[in-house]
């Protein structure tokens, strides 16, 4: 360890914004454990009350303030900052009290070494929480009849995961507003755009993913500014789309489709250039868009809607030792279709392989060993209510693996919560994209259920009643047609 210690005197802002004479002592501490945190503390010569002041060299450019004397409550700077209009895609920073860590590092955590506050937080305000999700806090003796037995960290999880639970459940998923009538093939307006019609039907079919396009994130809700030479909303031409598609006139879908084109070059999709490309692409794509170009608020929902909360702990073989991970947010659960299950699985057998599988060359932070296997249990922590699956059917080389997976049209995850996560984790298929051919010579279509109960094929303008006998197919042998499954949408049955 390294520690400077030098006396200056300094003019300095501080936290309640009128300008004081300080006297600084500053501390520098390195810590391989932490990798380097920087502490700055400050002495008022007039009140003799002190603060430390922490800055973190890597993740985050932000501070926190903390009073050594308890008396007075500080106004820290988090709770200070500006709600943030937007919110770039980062998986584990919409949670930092969701963080990772192993069981030995939250049971040494040093109370003082308070973890960077993130984005999340600063989107936690707007819900009225304040400053009570900082991990690390030490505990009142309120607190402590608050939070009983568990850590503040701990509470915090729970919390965040049921405001998750709050926000989704208050998008009603409905097909009203959906009509049979209304469904409709979509023209293939280059030739290569397969790929995106069968994802757009795809989506078109999830009633909750239109009930959030139309009631959240209305045009004058949108803060993407066209004017100012900002590329179009992605959000706002999807939900142009599904005004136009729902409403079954031809003219208007037609309109929707070139203008969503337009605005995914806009938005340098492929930078431009033409060419098959992966659905699944697309859709991480258009993902990233919403968090970048949404207002913080309607991305939430979005999120609690479509992407698990995924706890894990890797158990030891050797000594025993358990390292978990929480909190991992997770989009599109993309499933490896080797090794094969013996017996031929279906997809919900290979969705469980991939929930528990065995870690291999992966050494033990315990006792060091990396020759044994590690098993790895995921847990679901919160479950969305529209699932992405894909099965993984394309190598680094593009070569394709057109193994047949039977696909379930109900899938029960209910056996993968935590103890905590008490929503119904039944799911029912809504939608599939198939694929056929190789990568760059094939075609995608994809299969959909209509409010009447119905499945439909959608093989870009053409559309035909998907017959008992190929549905059949689908979920008993895993093909349909030439086609093989390659992204599968489940809707959360609620109870
Ligand atoms: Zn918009
Ligand atoms: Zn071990």
């Amino acid at each position: 360890m390294v520690l400077l210690s030098r006396t200056t005197t300094i003019l300095a802002q501080n936290t309640l914004s009128t300008p004081k004479l300080f006297t600084m002592k500053t501390m520098i501490e390195r810590s391989s454990a932490s990798g380097g945190k920087m502490g700055v503390q400050y002495k008022s010569p007039s009140s003799g009350r002190s603060f430390k002041k922490f800055s973190f060299p890597s993740s985050s450019k932000r501070i926190v303030f903390k009073q050594h004397n308890q008396q007075h409550q500080p106004q820290s700077s988090f709770q200070k900052t500006p709600l943030p209009l937007r919110l770039k895609l980062q998986p584990r920073a919409m949670s930092p009290t969701l963080r990772s860590t192993t069981k030995r590092v939250r049971e040494d955590a040093n109370p003082i070494a308070e973890e960077p506050p993130t984005k999340v937080q600063k989107v936690s305000e707007a819900q009225g929480l304040k400053g009570d999700n900082v991990p690390g806090t030490p505990l009142s003796g309120k607190d402590k009849k608050v939070y009983g037995k568990r850590t503040k960290a701990e509470f915090t999880t729970v919390f965040d995961l049921r405001r998750r639970r709050r926000i989704a459940n208050a998008v009603r998923p409905t097909r009203k507003g959906m009509p049979a009538s209304a469904q409709q093939g979509m023209r293939n307006l280059t030739g290569v755009l397969c790929y995106r019609n069968a994802l757009l039907q795809s989506l078109l079919h999830q009633p909750q993913l239109r009930a959030w396009l139309m009631t959240q994130h209305q045009p004058q809700h949108c803060i993407q500014d066209e004017e100012k030479g900002a590329p179009a909303c992605v959000a706002c031409k999807l939900r142009t789309l599904v005004q136009a598609y729902w409403s079954g006139n031809k003219l208007s879908v037609h309109q929707a489709l070139v203008d969503i084109n337009q605005t995914f070059k806009e938005n340098k999709w492929q930078n431009g250039m033409g060419g098959q490309q992966d659905p699944e692409d697309q859709l991480t794509w258009m993902v990233n868009k919403f968090s970048e170009q949404l207002p913080a608020s309607h991305y939430i929902i979005f999120e609690a809607m479509t992407r698990f909360v995924l706890d894990s702990s890797t158990t030891c073989k050797s000594c025993g030792y358990v390292s978990s991970t929480v909190g991992d947010i997770e989009g599109t659960l993309a499933i490896d279709i080797k090794p094969r299950i013996p017996g031929g699985g279906d997809l919900g057998a290979y969705v469980q392989q991939y929930l528990t599988y065995k870690v291999c060359g992966y050494k033990c932070d315990h006792c060091k060993d990396a020759t044994t296997d590690k098993q790895r249990s995921r847990k679901l922590a919160h479950s969305p209510d529209i699932v992405t699956i894909q099965l993984k059917r394309f190598n680094w080389a593009g070569q394709k693996d057109s193994h047949p997976v039977p696909i379930n049209t109900l899938l029960n995850l209910n056996a993968n919560r935590t103890s905590n996560n008490k929503s119904n984790s039944g799911y029912e298929l809504s939608a599939v994209v198939l694929h056929q051919g190789s990568l760059n010579g094939g075609h995608y279509i994809s299969m959909a259920k209509g409010a009447d109960g119905q499945w439909l094929e959608f093989d870009d303008n053409h559309v035909s009643r998907v017959s008992g006998g190929e549905m059949a197919a689908l979920t008993d042998k895993g093909k349909a047609g030439g086609f093989t499954p390659y992204l599968c949408f489940y809707q959360r049955v609620r109870k």
